[in-house]
């Protein structure tokens, strides 16, 4: 099974401290510490400082103005004109936030993490410090877990991403832990040709009267534009890779009114999948010899390095975040 079938792919992704949430905030502030460490063991740049705007509806973005104030992380906060003046390839609307400084967004390349006929940072990193880049068994921590565990299986094939309640539901529900609901959806973001130069483009997120929408640069491809979440729900086995045509259409109608920069009427379409739990939060935890990390709703690659350290963690006897437990009460009041 290639990357092409999952969530992670394609060479460009959002780093984004812009959450409403503080909990969130704290993890962006550690998984970027971890993005930079790597990138200095690894002795190559993973992350393109771009800088990243909010726009949108007032009380999400003054909420996200909130928790980078509260957190300490510098950002301003400007008209739709002059965030149209400093960025003219996006049309913006409502409240503006945009980041700088040390504290910019970055965009984690994707050879940051292995991808096959790539380099990636994270081997290269454990190379350097005396690994041999072998995936091996690792001894557990605990009494009560298993003796050994297998880090790879674990993490891609024991439980991971879209396919973790398919390959690992019945295993935590013998265990007496249920999964939350994870609702797996095809999304179609698609390349729109850019009509400006590669450094006018900050990463963005619009939140929009109706549906959300996220966009960045991919050098060489063009600038990627999504709406968030919005995609049919799909077997992640058997879906069609296809994308939705009235979505097509009504994404490009989007970025022909508010991404002015690009050239709309020429995208090019990719298919990837979402693994959305109930209340967008990730669930990370451990029943036995079981490790789950799954509910990443088309949020987690941000967090990739800390997300490692978490689940490796966990499968050498620590404790779950409480936020990502499957102890922790389901929004329906479901355990
Ligand atoms: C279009 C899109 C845009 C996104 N943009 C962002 C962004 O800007 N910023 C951000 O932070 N996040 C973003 N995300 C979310 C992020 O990409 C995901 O949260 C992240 O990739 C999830 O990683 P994962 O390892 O859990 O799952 P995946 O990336 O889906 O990886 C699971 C892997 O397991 C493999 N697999 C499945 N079953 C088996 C098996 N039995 N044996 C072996 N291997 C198996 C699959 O083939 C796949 O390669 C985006 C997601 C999408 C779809």
């Amino acid at each position: 099974m290639g990357t092409t079938t999952a969530s992670s792919h394609g060479a460009t992704r959002i780093f984004r401290q812009g959450y409403a949430d503080p909990e969130y905030v704290a993890l962006t502030s550690r998984a970027l510490a971890l993005w930079e460490a790597l990138e200095g063991a690894a002795d190559e740049e993973l992350i393109v400082r771009t800088g990243a705007v909010d726009h949108g509806r007032a009380e999400v973005v003054d909420a996200i103005a909130a928790a980078l104030t509260d957190a300490g992380i510098p950002h301003e906060t400007l008209s739709p004109d002059a965030a149209a003046a400093r960025w003219p390839g996006i049309a913006f609307e409502g409240h503006v936030l945009a980041r700088h400084g040390r504290s910019h967004p970055v965009r984690p390349r994707h050879r940051a993490v292995p991808h096959p006929g790539g380099t990636d940072g994270a081997r290269r990193a454990a190379l350097r410090h005396g690994g041999d880049g072998a995936r091996r068994p690792r001894r557990r921590r605990d009494r009560d877990a298993v003796r050994r565990v297998h880090p790879p299986q674990l993490v891609r094939g024991g439980g991971r991403g879209s396919w973790a309640p398919a390959l690992v539901g019945d295993l935590l529900a013998g265990r007496g832990a249920g999964l939350p609901a994870i609702r797996v959806t095809q999304e179609q973001p698609a390349h729109f040709p850019s009509r400006l130069p590669d450094q006018a483009w900050p990463s963005f997120v619009h939140w929009a009267a109706d549906d959300d929408v996220y966009g960045l640069l991919t050098p060489g491809e063009g600038v990627k534009v999504g709406f968030h979440g919005t995609g049919p729900v799909v077997d992640p086995d058997h879906r069609d890779f296809t994308p939705v045509p009235a979505e097509a259409e009504r994404l490009q109608a989007y970025v022909a009114r508010y991404v002015p920069g690009v050239d709309a009427t020429k995208p090019t379409f990719i298919s990837c999948l979402y693994d959305n739990s109930p209340d967008e939060d990730f669930v990370i935890d451990r029943r036995g010899p079981v490790t789950v990390a799954t509910g990443f709703s088309g949020h987690g690659f941000k967090f990739a390095p800390l997300l490692g350290d978490m689940i490796a963690d966990l499968a050498t006897g620590g404790a779950a975040h409480p936020r990502f437990s499957l102890s922790k009460p389901s929004p329906s009041g479901t355990p």
